[in-house]
Order: C-alpha cells, then sequence, then structure tokens
C-alpha cells in the first residue's frame, strides 16, 4: 500500500508519499505560500531531480489539487493515478485529552479538532483545512489523524496539572499537553532499541531541539513529564519564543509596551527567544557565527539557552529517579555538535560525559558519549512522517 502524508499548516502544505511494502519515501515536497501572491510547489521524486512549480492558488484544497497532479504526473510524478493510494495520514497538532493514539477520522474526530480551535488557534484550523482538502479529492480512502499531543496523554496528573484554581482544569481544559509527541515518541523507541532494552524497562530524556524545542522524560512507555505546556510556548529558550518566564513579565510588559492580549501572545511567541536576546537571528546557526565572531549578546543569548536544556535536564533525571540515556534530534539537536558539547558539559554529577571526537557528527544515528559514561548520548534524526505513515497503514489495515 502507499500512504500519503500531509502536514497542512496555515500558508503550507508539506507531504510524503511511502511505499508501505518496504517504508521507502517516493517523493516528498512543500507547497509554500497556499493563499497568498506567489505560490511555490517544491517536489522532489526520489532519485530524480527537484522539480519546481509557480502558481498562484487560493486555497488547501486547490493546494492539494496541484500534489495530486504533480504526483500523478508523468514525467516526475510516483503514481499512475490516484487510486493508488490506499490512505492519507495527516498531522494533528491538538487532540485535547480525547485522544491519546491516532484515529481514522469520521465527523466526531473532525468536531473535536475544531473543539481544540480555541486552545490551538494557529495550529488546528488549518489542519483540519487540510483534511477536508484531501477526503474532497480522496473521498473513498480512510484519512487518519496523529495528533502531536497524542504520546503525552500518558502523563499523570501530578504533572500536567498546575498550580491554579482546579475549575480552570475542569472547565476550560488548561493544563498541559506538551507537543512534538510524535517526535519524541519515535527517537525514544529508537533510542530503546540502541539501548538494547524493551522500551517499557527504558528511562530516557529526549530533546528535541529546532527552531521550536522541548524536551520529554520518559520511563517505561509513559511520558512523565515534557517541557511545552498548555501551548509550545512554555519550557526551552526557543528561536522566538521565550520558554519559561515569571509569568508577572506579561502582565508588566502589556501595560509597558501598551500591548493587548493578541499583541502580546504574538509578542511572546515571535519577537523572543534567541531573536530578542540576541538580537541577531532566531537561527542557531547565525547566532553561532555571530558568538564566534565576538558578539556579546550573542555569547550570553547561547548561555541562556543551555542554562536553560540543563535545568531541564537535572530536572527529569531527578523525576526519573535515573537516566539511560539522553538524545538529541531535531535541527540543532543533531547537526549542532558545539550546541550538544555546551549542553552536556561538567555534567558529569549526573553520569552524563561526552566524547568531543566522537561527537563532530551530524545528522547521524550515533552513540556520542564517552566509554566512561553512565548515560548514554545518542543523536538520532527524526522522523515524524514515518511515525504517521506507520499509523495510517496500520489503521487503514483495521489493525
Ligand atoms: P523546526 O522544524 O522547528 O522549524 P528544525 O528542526 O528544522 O526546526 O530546526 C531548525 C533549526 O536547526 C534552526 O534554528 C537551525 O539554525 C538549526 N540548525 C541547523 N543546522 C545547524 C547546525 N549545524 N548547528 C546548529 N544549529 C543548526
Amino acid at each position: 500500500m502507499k500512504v500519503l502524508v500531509v502536514n497542512a499548516g496555515s500558508s503550507s502544505i508539506k507531504y510524503q508519499v511511502f511505499d508501505m511494502t518496504n517504508e521507502n519515501v517516493l517523493a516528498k515536497g512543500l507547497v509554500d505560500r497556499v493563499g497568498i501572491p506567489g505560490t511555490t510547489l517544491e517536489h522532489k521524486p526520489a532519485g530524480k531531480d527537484e522539480v519546481v512549480i509557480k502558481r498562484d492558488l487560493p486555497d488547501h484544497t486547490a493546494g492539494m489539487k496541484l500534489v495530486l497532479e504533480v504526483l500523478t504526473n508523468e514525467e516526475y510524478g510516483v503514481i499512475k493515478s490516484m487510486d493508488e493510494i490506499g490512505a492519507v495520514g495527516h498531522r494533528v497538532v491538538h487532540g485535547g485529552e480525547n485522544f491519546a493514539e491516532s484515529v481514522v477520522i469520521d465527523d466526531h474526530v473532525k468536531k473535536v479538532i475544531k473543539d481544540c480551535f480555541d486552545i490551538a488557534p494557529l495550529h488546528n484550523p488549518p489542519n483540519l483545512m487540510g483534511i477536508e482538502a484531501c477526503q474532497a479529492l480522496m473521498p473513498n480512502v480512510p484519512h487518519v489523524a496523529v495528533f502531536d499531543t497524542a504520546f503525552h496523554q500518558t502523563m499523570d496528573p501530578a504533572n500536567f496539572l498546575y498550580a491554579l484554581p482546579y475549575e480552570v482544569y475542569e472547565k476550560y481544559h488548561v493544563r498541559r499537553y506538551g507537543f512534538h509527541g510524535t517526535s519524541h515518541y519515535y527517537v525514544s523507541h529508537r533510542a530503546a532499541e540502541m539501548l538494547g532494552k524493551p522500551y517499557e524497562e527504558c528511562k530516557i530524556v529526549t530533546l528535541h531541539l529546532g527552531n521550536g524545542a522541548s524536551m520529554a522524560a520518559i520511563k517505561n512507555g509513559r511520558v512523565v513529564d515534557t517541557s511545552m505546556g498548555f501551548t509550545p510556548l512554555e519550557g526551552l529558550v526557543m528561536g522566538t519564543r521565550s520558554g519559561d518566564i515569571d509569568p508577572a513579565i506579561v502582565f508588566f510588559l502589556m501595560e509597558k509596551l501598551g500591548m493587548n492580549t493578541q499583541e502580546a501572545n504574538n509578542y511572546f511567541n515571535k519577537k523572543c527567544g534567541m531573536l530578542g536576546l540576541s538580537g541577531v537571528s532566531n537561527d542557531l546557526r547565525d547566532i553561532l557565527e555571530a558568538a564566534k565572531s565576538g558578539n556579546e549578546r550573542a555569547k550570553i543569548a547561547l548561555e541562556v539557552y543551555y542554562n536553560r536544556v540543563k535545568g531541564y535536564i537535572g530536572n527529569y533525571i531527578a523525576k526519573l529517579n535515573g537516566c539511560d540515556c539522553l538524545v538529541f534530534t531535531a535541527g540543532v539537536g543533531e547537526n549542532g555538535y558545539d550546541v550538544r558539547e555546551n549542553i552536556c558539559k561538567d555534567l558529569d554529577y549526573l553520569g552524563i560525559k561526552i566524547d568531543p571526537e566522537k561527537n563532530k557528527v551530524r545528522g547521524k544515528e550515533v552513540d556520542v558519549a564517552a566509554e566512561d559514561s553512565k548515560v548514554r548520548i545518542f543523536v538520532i534524526p527524526t522522523n515524524e512522517e514515518l511515525v504517521i505513515a506507520r499509523d495510517t497503514y496500520r489503521l487503514a489495515q483495521g489493525k
């Protein structure tokens, strides 16, 4: 069976086609600027050159139509007709407390995705648009939703509740949800394989360090805690998000900078983090470069970033009462070896010792811990699309 994986954002659609007989990726691509003048589709068929198509498209349905046109194109397509697609898997950011696993999409599932618009206003509406566009074009195949929040639903109330009046949890569902769940799920399972231990017996700390960043503590196959919270704003210092701050700063700055709630939301999500601190960029490569050339703000921004991650490592090792391995993944975690080295520096009390030579790798699955490190330190490239494809394939077969 061939499975199409779709990740629809507000103005973009990412896609991959998997042949599930061998899990090979037949093609992947991105439609950018959907609904904005200058729509571009970049399509990469396996083993062939990339194709770029520029055609203004009004909405996600038009975007998906173009994707299907490209996938069935005689020259650079990878399937003869749409009938070859046996199922479609959709990335959905928020499933609230309703889904601890992936599900076949029906009217009830769509209603729940809609009910979560309130708590995921930036992500769930375009995710649902993508689902409806695909269902209109492919009405006869199963569509599956794979939620970013699902894996973290194994957390206990002791870690997902905030110290707020209990009624706001009951009435407004204010609690820690956590995100990047599909990535934490994938890399933690790979880590157990690399440890040669049953997943259900491992203590793992995963570090998904991309532009958005989060960590998770996983014990015996269950998430104990994760750093993103009610929204992706909490936790680590990110490209443009502040991560943890004293909530009183929000009221203080709303008053000082004359921001309303929407402006404040935008400010803490888009203007803070490494961009705001360094004044250089949200891209960690630029900040590392600037720090090397002596930029003091870039240097201090990196120190704040490393310290926040170290704090979470300590927190999570305490909560797990031990740790078999740390796992670095996503853009920064997979490629930034200087970042990994700085994070792991001076953690030998916790049994964490990196080997600086082994650590000089990018984007490879490898153990970079020193021989005598009690805790293994893995670099594992994440593969959220493969998890979505596998779940979709399984559910499409009624398993
Ligand atoms: P997202 O999916 O959240 O947009 P990614 O996982 O693609 O993010 O990661 C993007 C980040 O990875 C960028 O901040 C980029 O600077 C960083 N990155 C990529 N390569 C390197 C590198 N060699 N060293 C440090 N950071 C890197």
